[in-house]
């Protein structure tokens, strides 16, 4: 049965949001009773009261977690137990799919819609693709003469945290979670402060899949007190953590002021979109470039926000981009037919807005966009011509739906124009050409290059970025199991 609006306001208004930590098992208050509030953006309203937990409630977590990974009941199970428990947290969540995308489009004013696609395909793809890893994940002989027998062995890391943002806030903790508990470790989780529901409602559903006590924690809390906690413990083994670049290079300086524990970096980007002088512009081309930038209200670490077009193509781009864009609905998140949903906080909308003047006193010509007047944090998305590589606009992360135009006269020089950022996680390219396709691709210092569409790659291919978009760690694919599990080697003199 497709849902419409009026069933998914019905359900909205049934659910009784649990903002209650998760350790060992338990829902629980933080250790001094502390709360802190978590909204719904898109009418400002609170949704629920949430444990604010901090040092005493981190160290909570991570004796539970010691405890269980020591006593070997998850981290020693046979890896088909493993398998079989995180199919069946991957069976729950589908089975939870309606329920944790209220809950999540409610958290964080994302729509319905991508909420329903994240939880009800992603998500319980993650689990199900790192349960199937779990009996599959060989080690290796090296080659050696008669003398010696020589292993390569995995063994899990230990205790790992994630410390997450707000965008994709289920999905990043099943980026997470699903490798770390798949090699066998124990997992100490932070969500951002804004959105902390549907991380708490997913530990549930992985206790009532089989996941033992203290192998799966969340600990909400505010940056400074439960990330810091976590980021400064000398008994977490690894850490991966999604977010801004300013708040990743916290994480390596307390890695260094503590235990030196491992520090995976997934964080942001500026990301170009390049379209050659040879590339038709079609409707897909136009779909994808308008997608790539209003996707999730621009709220995406990889989304295309620099433009970059062949000159000879600028008009006839531009003009069918805000055709398009004309036509995206903002609103109501519950709404099945909203394109855009709300920017996740009034700060957050404000320094967006900040942005948007910014060009504009810069010189560049908004051509459409800027703030709505509907209630909550809402932007409209908004698109400016006439930018130029130095602006403010052009060169910093905005993290709202900002798209700016930039004319290219040549292959080299959107390649110079593209390179030129502190930042290295995503760019698309489109020409119908297979060898410019391959030197760009080649030539583009950044983690994911999409070809002829925009693509983040799915579980199957590594995510992370080049530069200060990310550390050598990534998520996804087979890759992000190095970020959970310790390298050793057995040398047996025969
Ligand atoms: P953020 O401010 O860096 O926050 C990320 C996480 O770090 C949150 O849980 C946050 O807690 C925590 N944190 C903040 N300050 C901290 C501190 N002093 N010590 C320890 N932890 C701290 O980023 P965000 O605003 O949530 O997300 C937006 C950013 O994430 C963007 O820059 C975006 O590009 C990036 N991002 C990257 C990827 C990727 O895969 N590369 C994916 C999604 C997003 P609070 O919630 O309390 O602030
Ligand atoms: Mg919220």
């Amino acid at each position: 049965m497709t849902l419409t609006h009026a069933n998914f306001q019905a359900i909205a208004a049934k659910l009784i949001p649990n903002g209650r930590a998760y350790i060992d098992g338990s829902s629980c208050d933080a250790v001094d009773g502390d709360k802190f509030e978590t909204i719904n953006p898109a009418t400002g309203q609170v949704l629920a009261e949430v444990s604010h937990c901090k040092s005493a409630d981190v160290d909570r977590a991570v004796a539970a977690a010691r405890r269980v990974f020591n006593d070997g009941t998850w981290s020693r199970a046979e890896p088909e137990h493993r398998k079989e428990v995180l199919l069946k947290v991957a069976t729950l969540v589908r089975e939870h799919t309606t329920e944790l995308a209220v809950l999540e489009s409610l958290d964080t004013g994302k729509t319905i819609t991508d909420c329903l696609h994240e939880i009800g395909t992603e998500v319980p793809r993650f689990f199900q693709w790192y349960a199937e890893l779990a009996d599959k994940t060989f080690g290796k002989i090296a080659p050696t003469g008669l003398g010696a027998l020589a292993l390569i062995t995995y063994e899990p890391a230990g205790i790992a945290a994630g410390v997450l943002p707000w965008n994709f806030p289920l999905l990043m903790a099943a980026w997470k979670i699903a490798p770390a508990l798949a090699v066998g470790c124990s997992a100490v989780i932070k969500p951002a402060e804004q959105t902390p529901l549907t991380a708490i409602r997913l530990a549930q559903l992985m206790e009532e899949a089989g996941v033992p006590p203290g192998v799966i924690n969340v600990i909400p809390g505010y940056g400074h007190t439960a990330g810091q906690a976590i980021g400064l413990h000398n008994d977490i083994d690894t850490l991966s953590f999604t977010g801004s670049t300013e708040v990743g290079r916290m994480f390596l300086h307390y890695s260094g002021d503590s235990n030196l524990k491992g520090v995976g970096l997934e964080m942001g980007g500026k990301s170009p979109f390049i379209v050659l002088d040879d590339a038709p512009i079609t409707d897909d081309l136009i779909e994808h470039a308008t997608m790539s930038a209003f996707w999730n209200g621009g709220q995406n670490c990889s989304a295309n926000m620099r433009q970059l077009i062949a000159a000879p193509l600028v008009e006839e781009f531009t003009a069918r981009v805000c055709e398009r864009v004309k036509a995206f609905r903002l609103g109501d998140p519950l709404d099945p037919s909203t394109d855009i949903g709300s920017m996740i906080s009034k700060d957050h909308k404000e320094m967006v807005m900040c942005y948007i003047q910014s060009g504009v006193d810069q010189g560049a010509r908004k051509i459409m966009g800027g703030s709505s007047d509907l209630p909550g944090f809402f932007i409209e998305p908004t698109v400016f011509q006439g930018v130029t590589p130095d602006m403010q606009i052009a060169r910093e992360e905005i993290f709202g739906p900002v798209l700016g135009i930039m004319p290219v006269g040549s292959d080299a020089e959107a390649l110079a124009i593209a390179s030129d950022t502190e930042y290295g996680l995503h760019a698309t390219v489109f020409t119908r050409d297979i060898d410019r396709a391959l030197h760009m691709a080649r030539s583009l210092p950044c983690g994911t290059v999409s070809v002829n569409g925009f693509s983040e790659g799915d579980i199957k291919t590594p995510f992370g970025g080049y530069k200060m978009s990310g550390s050598l760690a990534r998520d996804n694919g087979t890759e992000a199991l190095a970020q959970y599990m310790q390298t050793k080697t057995i040398w047996i003199t025969t």
